[in-house]
């Protein structure tokens, strides 16, 4: 029988399925939360409903915007090289590679990767929406940047295949970016090197 409350165990639950928090983490983080003022867990339950309701996709890109906006910041960015589109599985990959600074062109973002296994196929991630923004011509370079695991390979390889009628150059990231890693863990230089490096479908 466990010597902890009902009502933290119940914290102590919704902590634990938080990615990466395993249950002694979640439970000094729960234990934390009752250690803090009443004003600090207000505003800590507040921030989070604020981030959900705020944060939406944008339609263009699929990337993360602020919720009334046009599009993300990178769509709205009369800088950009709106010729070349970067393809990645998560919004955290445009995060990795904008760190770089060295990327100038848009993205796409799949949100997930085909994966048969987990019952995700083509039509379960954002394809349709890269064929459509390929339809509307304009598009010189789609640049594949799954990460290099058997799924991101997957479906790079089903995407290139897909797309080839509408586009003159399909690229994928070069590799430097470790077999089985993730864009997200990898660091700049790295990445940098992996996108320069791109070799043609
Ligand atoms: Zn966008």
């Amino acid at each position: 029988m466990s010597h902890i409350i009902e009502p933290v165990l119940r914290l102590i639950n919704q902590f634990s399925k938080l990615p990466g928090i395993g249950y002694k983490t979640a439970q000094r983080l729960a234990f934390h939360v009752i250690n803090m003022s009443d004003e600090e867990v207000e505003e800590f339950a507040k921030d989070m409903f604020y981030a959900k309701k705020k944060a939406v996709y944008c339609d263009i890109c699929g990337n993360m915007m602020q919720k009334g906006d046009s599009a993300c910041v990178i769509c709205c960015d009369d800088n950009r090289d709106f010729s070349t589109v970067c393809v990645v599985s998560d919004v955290k990959d445009v995060l990795a590679i904008e760190k770089t600074r060295e990327y100038k062109g848009v993205y796409h973002v799949l949100h997930g990767v085909i994966s048969p296994m987990d019952g995700v196929g083509p039509d379960d991630i954002n394809i349709a929406g890269l064929l459509d923004r390929l339809a509307k011509g304009d598009i010189a370079e789609v640049i594949l940047a799954t990460n290099p695991d058997v799924q991101g390979t997957a479906t790079a390889a089903y995407i290139a295949k897909t797309i080839r009628p509408l586009c003159e150059k399909v690229t994928r990231i070069a590799h430097g970016v470790p077999i089985g890693g993730d864009l997200e863990y990898t660091d700049e230089v790295t990445l940098m090197r992996a996108i320069e490096g791109r070799t043609e479908y």
